[in-house]
């Protein structure tokens, strides 16, 4: 499990190592085909700063090579904002008093239509709190039944699973698992969250591999930038990426680095991440693993994800709803944070063309499950 093999490296170590790099650690990864960690530590170095160009045109030249100039989109359904964890930084905190929702089939169902209604969305990602009695396994299997005959794809964003659940899930149309670790600081994880399941930071990491075992056809990871280091996180996420790799070959692999936005708890950043930041770290990540995929959600604004589209992203959600129902149902209900790009999907499509990408909406069908 990967929870042992973190204990390889230690949080203040790998934050050493990355501050210690050098122009010259850079110069080097980037003359390199085939990066190890110690590469990729160079690469999101402040170190690397002055060599952004350069790293955009590899990040561009490698995503080219391997998507050509192809983003595929997808959009986020949010079914259920009832959650019994208490992540500090998130709006859906079981503290928060709000009313809480749990999409009956039929309703989800209206939101299956009101999604079609507002483009050719194939690939769609399911998203839950925390709330293994009331939206557990059950639940999520009705969820995908229902969603199954209107989009070819279907990933979901909830709890982590045992391994027998994941597998009875792609039984009912599931293809891909995004599961956000926040942050690999196993020392302060319990501080962001204090309680409920995802107080189990062993259960948690270990979630990625229980999907490997079940032959998840595709596993999205992320860290939440905003909470640690976010160099060393993100250190951290390529390890847990490269280990991911190994065992589960089979696997496609997607990464996500969400900067945090505003939300009802009101908890501040502790590290701010600049747009250039964000862009170094996307061009490393390319260079570093040239067969990931790398998304970027409504977080990021419409000028950052238009130049991010053409340099190394290869994933795009539009027209997103971070409240359960918000497309139809309860268009007015809490959102888990507030989007950046408010543009909607053909809007996106329009400014993502003219950007020179390929719009792609479906890549996958079922009759390949
Ligand atoms: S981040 Fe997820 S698990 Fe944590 S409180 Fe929000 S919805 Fe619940």
């Amino acid at each position: 499990m990967f929870s042992d093999e973190l204990l390889n490296y230690g949080w203040e170590d790998t934050t050493r190592r990355i501050m210690s790099k050098r122009t010259a650690d850079v110069e080097a990864a980037l003359g390199k085909e085939s990066l190890d960690i110690d590469d990729f530590m160079a690469l999101v170095s402040p170190a690397a700063s002055p060599y952004l160009e350069q790293m955009a045109l590899l990040s561009r030249r490698y995503t080219r090579q391997r998507f050509g100039k192809v983003i595929s989109m997808y959009i986020p359904m949010y079914i259920t904002n009832s959650c019994t964890n208490s992540c500090v930084y998130c709006g859906f905190n079981r503290h928060n008093k709000f009313p809480r929702v749990i999409l009956a089939p039929g309703q989800i169902e209206d939101e299956c239509r009101a999604i079609r209604r507002m483009g050719p969305f194939e690939n769609l990602l399911l998203v839950t709190g925390e709330n293994p009695r009331a939206a557990g396994t059950d639940y999520l299997e009705t969820a995908l039944r229902v969603c199954r005959p209107y989009f070819n794809n279907l990933s979901m964003e909830v709890m982590p699973l045992p391994s027998d659940d994941y597998l009875r899930l792609t039984k009912s149309g599931l293809n891909g698992v995004v599961c956000f670790q926040e942050t690999y600081n196993r020392t302060n994880y319990k501080k962001y969250h204090p309680a409920g399941m995802k107080s189990d930071f062993e259960w948690r990491v270990n979630g990625f591999d229980r999907m490997g075992q079940a032959g998840i056809h595709k596993i999205g990871m992320g860290v939440l930038i905003g909470l640690e280091d976010w160099r060393t996180d993100v250190t951290m996420m390529a390890i847990h990426l490269q280990y991911l790799r190994k065992h589960y070959w089979r696997t496609r692999y997607s990464v996500n680095f969400p900067r945090m936005r505003p939300s009802e708890g009101h908890f501040q950043p502790n590290v701010v991440m600049t747009d250039r930041e964000l862009a170094q770290l996307t061009f490393a990540f390319r260079i570093f693993d040239h067969d990931v995929d790398i998304s970027f959600s409504t977080r990021e604004n419409a000028v950052f994800r238009n130049n991010i589209a053409s340099l190394g992203a290869t994933s795009m959600s539009a027209g997103s709803k971070t409240d359960p129902g918000g497309y139809h149902t309860y268009p007015q209900s809490l959102e888990q944070f507030a989007v950046s790009d408010e543009r909607t999907p053909v809007q996106v499509e329009a400014d993502l063309k003219k950007a020179g990408c390929e719009v792609v909406w479906k890549d996958w069908d079922k009759i390949f499950d």
